[in-house]
């Protein structure tokens, strides 16, 4: 864990007995957004973190959910806003997602003063929302110190350090440093207790629950940062997990969402335990896999303890159909494989609806042809198709590539590599004709 920013070592005098910490889950600012089981799982632990301290933590969720959909799904409300400069092509309105400006600064006066804050942050391409929520948090914290933390800080540290107005950039888990670094702003911590749950620390009510029961990945896919953010692969034993899972449910909750980016890995060891367990303590969940799932790593036994065990919503990767691209972006899948895998799925009793696969668009020299015939291919396999939009992510080695052959430039605005403009501006495609296949999934899907 690597810190920047401005560390101040003389003490602060601390005005409470016990730390008093806000952490927020701040804005996004997009075309689009809905809630697919997002959950700011870093930040809550955080206050997992916080909690074995004497520490009043608060909470505000710019991202409260507005309209509970199914499985815990849900949609944000939104305020238009005014687009950025350089998005002024893109013939969309662009919006902040989550909270009005009144609402948050409402909450904000509720809490305040406290001794430090800590935003999250997750695309790289948001940070305009995470730079309005410390705008906002600032007019009544002055110079409480604010620190950043998430994927975009430690994907962009210094970006983020330029561009937000906070006054730390906290590079990595919570896990690692935090103690420290609230220490070099010169506040007091005691340690009184083991580290709680961040679900038994009421900070909010959850209507689903995020799982993260393995960090990292195996693989080293040219257009993903997982190995920027977690270098090695590392995971929960299965009790670990499972415990976790049964105190959820005893607290009521019923919806999962894994955020593994590598579930699947060494099953016999690890999700089979896990999901034998649940089923022999006769827990009744759903659950589901928006991070795409190894589809290398799917046999019989497997599929049928997931189903068994209560997944609802499996998304696979699949990416492209082309036997070329698949190897030089990281070799996880081939098509063979693919084609298997769904064959065990659908013997399983897995349906078309529950199975969904995404197929990349606008991927470098990725013909809009190439993406038709996975779309057909995908549809003679009888499952849903998840479309996605390839989106530069800074310093992968895709980014690199497309630095070094001047597609980009490394002062590119990271507005620019936003989901919905880089494929619009960078693809190449005519966009009738995708507009079209985009139409053609979505009743295809309906169906
Ligand atoms: S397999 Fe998935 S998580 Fe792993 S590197 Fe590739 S895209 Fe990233």
């Amino acid at each position: 864990m690597v810190k920047k920013g401005i560390i101040i070592i003389n003490m602060r005098c601390l005005p409470f007995d016990k730390l008093r910490a806000l952490l927020v889950n701040p804005w996004i600012h997009d075309f689009s957004s809905l809630n697919l089981w997002s959950s700011p799982l870093g930040l809550l632990r955080v206050a997992e973190n916080l909690s074995q301290f004497e520490s009043e933590i608060f909470y505000i969720d710019c991202l409260k959910t507005i309209k509970n959909k199914s499985y815990g799904t849900g949609k944000y409300n939104r305020q238009q806003i005014q687009k950025p400069l350089v998005l002024k092509q893109i013939p969309r309105k662009f919006c902040r997602y989550g909270i009005t400006p009144d609402e948050f600064q409402s909450q904000l006066k509720s809490i305040m003063p406290v001794d430090i804050i800590f935003v999250t942050s997750i695309m790289t391409y948001w940070y305009t929302g995470v730079a309005e929520t410390v705008k906002e948090v600032r007019k009544l914290a002055g110079d409480t110190p604010i620190i950043i933390g998430g994927i975009y800080a430690t994907l962009c540290p210094d970006h983020a350090l330029k561009n937000t107005g906070a006054d730390l950039i906290y590079e990595g888990s919570a896990e690692n440093g935090l103690e420290a670094v609230i220490r070099n702003f010169g506040l007091r911590l005691n340690k009184n207790s083991d580290k709680k749950a961040y679900y038994k620390l009421g900070l909010s009510q959850w209507e689903f629950a995020p799982l993260l029961t393995t960090t990292g990945c195996i693989f080293s896919c040219t257009y993903c940062a997982s190995k920027l953010l977690n270098k090695d692969f590392i995971r929960k034993t299965p009790e670990e997990a499972f415990s976790e899972i049964e105190e959820l449910f005893n607290l009521g909750i019923r919806d999962f969402a894994f955020y593994d980016d590598a579930l699947l890995t060494d099953s016999d060891n690890h999700l089979k335990p896990i999901l034998k367990k649940v089923i022999q303590k006769g827990l009744t969940v759903r659950f589901h896999a928006p991070n795409g799932i190894h589809v290398r790593f799917i046999d019989n036994e497997l599929a049928m303890l997931m189903k068994v065990s209560g997944f609802k919503t499996l998304r696979l990767s699949l990416e492209t159909i082309s036997p070329e691209r698949q190897r030089l972006t990281g070799g996880k899948v081939r098509t063979d494989e693919f084609e298997n895998a769904i064959t065990i799925l659908k013997k399983s009793g897995f349906t078309k609806k529950e199975l969904g696969v995404y197929l990349m668009y606008g991927l470098p020299e990725q013909s809009l042809n190439e993406v038709k015939e996975g779309v057909k291919f995908l549809k003679s396999l009888s499952v849903n198709i998840n479309l996605t939009e390839f989106s530069p992510i800074p310093n992968t080695k895709m980014w690199n590539e497309l630095l070094a052959k001047g597609i980009i430039s490394k002062n590119i605005d990271l507005l620019l590599t936003n989901n919905s403009v880089y494929y619009y501006l960078y693809s190449g495609y005519d966009l009738r004709e995708l507009e079209k296949l985009k139409l053609e999934v979505k009743s295809y899907n309906a169906s």
